[in-house]
Order: C-alpha cells, then structure tokens, then sequence
C-alpha cells in the first residue's frame, strides 16, 4: 500500500521539529497500532501515560483527527498523528533487511537542527 504523504510534507505541516519527536516514539515502539482506509489515517500512539487516538485526513489539506490538546484546540498538526503516519510509512517501505542491504538506517540522513 502506499501512503500518499511524504516526511517533507509532514515537516512541511508539522514543523520538523514535531516530526523527529515523533520518530522517536515510532522507533520506541509508542506507535501502538496504525491503519489506512483512505483518506483516513488512523493511529493510537502512546505518550507518557496516556494514549492518544491519533488520527489524520489525508487529502489535498490535511487535517489532524488526533484526540490530544494541540490538535482539538488549535488545530496544528501534532506529534501523535505525525508519529502514526511515519509508522504506516515505514509499514509500506519495502524491507532492506529481506533484500540483504546493509545500509545504514535513514535517520542519519535526517538534517542537524
Ligand atoms: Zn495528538
């Protein structure tokens, strides 16, 4: 399946400092469970003590299902619903460990802020 939404497209809405928090919790295993039934991206991401329904509409503007502060009251595009689509992205790509690459993972390509 492919994911119609890129990590420059998320930073873009997002704010890059929004989405390597979210790497984070994706790479910590925060990222409980994600799905995609377009346009609808649906997550449920866990911070700190709670676990938040992430969630975000992806068409030609996007909009943040999530059930946290940030998305309900001002509307912003928040860490959840970046980390759960960063999860479904990863999902999709195809697996370098299945084809015997050996490169480096790609957060190291990420730019130094
Ligand atoms: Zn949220």
């Amino acid at each position: 399946m492919t994911v119609p939404i890129t990590e420059k497209e998320l930073a873009a809405a997002a704010g890059w400092p929004i989405v390597h928090a979210a790497r984070k919790l994706r790479d910590t295993g925060k990222v409980l469970r994600v799905s995609y039934d377009p346009p609808l991206l649906k997550g449920a991401v866990r911070m700190g003590s709670r676990t938040y329904g992430a969630g975000l509409r992806l068409g030609s503007e996007l909009e943040n299902l999530c059930s946290c502060f940030d998305s309900w009251s001002e509307g912003k595009i928040c860490v959840h619903s970046v980390a759960a689509a960063l999860a479904l992205m990863q999902q999709s790509e195809p697996s370098q460990l299945e084809s015997g690459a050996v490169d480096p993972p790609t957060t190291a390509t990420l730019p130094v802020q």
